[in-house]
């Protein structure tokens, strides 16, 4: 029986740390692909600071609101035990019995909902309270851009990356701009997809960020290649290490004062250097047939 084509693949673009490119390079990969396969997405799953949406001429047409549930206390009903406060990790509870007084920080609370279930006397209740928003756009006649953003003051982007993922999953092919580092929103934008494409620079800052975040995708079991940018510039420290450890270079993009002009213009990249789209449809090719998946 003949193996069905592979169409669909989820691919990360990450880096230890922001500046080095990630979103240059989501961008120019959606854009060298986005006419040449069925449903491809972009998703700006950098939801502290998105900045996709920028780079196109794209128009909202859904949003998604990301709310969670937090304590509302009822002073009236409240005895002042302490036991809410007790059992919120995140000290998000302040409460001075002395004068009977007790607040709740929305900006700490994680809603986990441990306070409410302490509370003997009734006097903690739930409402939803918003997180930050899902954005879909119609760009060139598709709905093919999402964004993910969380409001200024919340204390993590991760339940917004988490429907953000929920609600882009149903697309065959998503590339999607990871928020940089290696922390929790990192590992939640990472954690479902089936690759992830480590952009870093050939400096020493470059590889130490770098080996971090393999650290991070090694221990998730995850499966990664490296796009080493600005490729000409500092010294070889990172083909190396790259080599000794058998880890997949999968392009390298040299360094161009063009480049960061033409970028720095609101321009994307491989729109005006077919090479690097080419080389871009190349890689993506490689990587749909090795790492994708067959789908209706
Ligand atoms: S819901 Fe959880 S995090 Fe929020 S105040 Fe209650 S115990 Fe603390
Ligand atoms: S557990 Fe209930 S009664 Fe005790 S301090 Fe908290 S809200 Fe008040």
């Amino acid at each position: 029986m003949q193996e069905n084509k592979k169409n669909s693949i989820s691919i990360a673009v990450a880096s230890g740390k922001g500046g080095t490119g990630k979103t240059m390079l989501s961008l120019s990969l959606f854009n060298s692909i986005k006419n040449k396969y069925d449903d491809v997405v972009l998703l700006d799953a950098d939801a502290e600071e998105p900045n996709d949406l920028l780079f196109f001429d794209a128009e909202e047409i859904s949003s998604t609101d990301v709310t969670q549930k937090i304590p509302v206390i009822d002073v009236n009903k409240c005895k002042f035990c302490g036991k809410c406060r007790d059992w919120c990790n995140y000290n998000a509870i302040f409460l001075l019995a002395s004068t009977k007084f007790i607040k709740l920080t929305e900006e700490l609370c994680h809603g986990c909902g441990a306070c409410s279930v302490a509370c003997e006397f009734g006097a903690i209740t739930e409402k939803d309270a918003s997180l930050g928003s899902v954005k879909n756009f119609i760009c060139d006649g598709k709905k093919n851009l999402y964004e993910a953003m969380m409001h200024q003051g919340v204390m993590t982007p991760v339940n917004v990356i988490k429907v953000a993922h929920k609600i882009t999953n149903k697309h065959k092919i998503r590339i999607i701009d990871s928020p940089p580092g290696t922390s929790c929103p990192f590992i939640h934008a990472v954690a479902e997809v089936d690759y992830i494409i480590l952009i870093t620079e050939p400096t020493p800052f470059g590889l130490s960020d770098l080996k971090q975040s393999i650290s991070t995708l090694e221990s998730m079991n995850k499966k990664y290649g490296v796009v080493v940018n600005k490729a000409g510039l500092g010294n070889r420290a990172i083909y190396d290490y790259l080599s000794s450890e058998g880890i997949e270079l999968l392009l390298e993009i040299p360094f161009d004062k063009d480049i960061a002009r033409k970028y720095s213009e609101g321009k994307i990249i491989s729109d005006f250097k077919p090479e690097l789209a080419k080389d871009l449809e190349k890689m993506f090719d490689y990587l749909l047939n090795k790492y994708g998946n067959s789908s209706n």
